[in-house]
């Protein structure tokens, strides 16, 4: 779901799967683990390539790394994001079958 790039500026930490109210909060320790991994360096959170992405989840991701207790010491924490949030495609998967019906 993760992946960390890391250059001479900046570590960047990739999402690729779905990025929800549910599970936004567990970057948390992960962006905590990044700032420590790589002192000095801006952290930015790209999530254009994430399959799902709720916006509020984005809003919600947003005041998390504001809020970092870490992020005074660094640079602001850059957050990439599509100019339209895709939507499950597990959702899409059953939005496109038939309705069950009981016989
Ligand atoms: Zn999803």
């Amino acid at each position: 779901m993760v992946r960390l790039d890391i250059d001479c500026t900046s570590a960047v930490l990739v999402i690729n799967g779905c990025l929800t109210v549910h599970n936004y909060g567990s970057l948390f320790s992960l962006v905590a683990r990044t700032l420590a991994l790589v002192e000095g360096l801006r952290v930015v959170i790209d999530v254009r390539d994430a399959m799902h992405i709720e916006s509020t989840a984005v809003d919600m991701l947003i005041e998390l790394v504001a809020d970092f207790p870490a992020a005074a010491a660094h640079e602001p924490i850059l957050i990439l994001t599509p100019d339209e949030m895709p939507t499950c495609p597990s959702l899409a998967a059953l939005e496109g079958l038939p309705p069950l019906v009981a016989s």
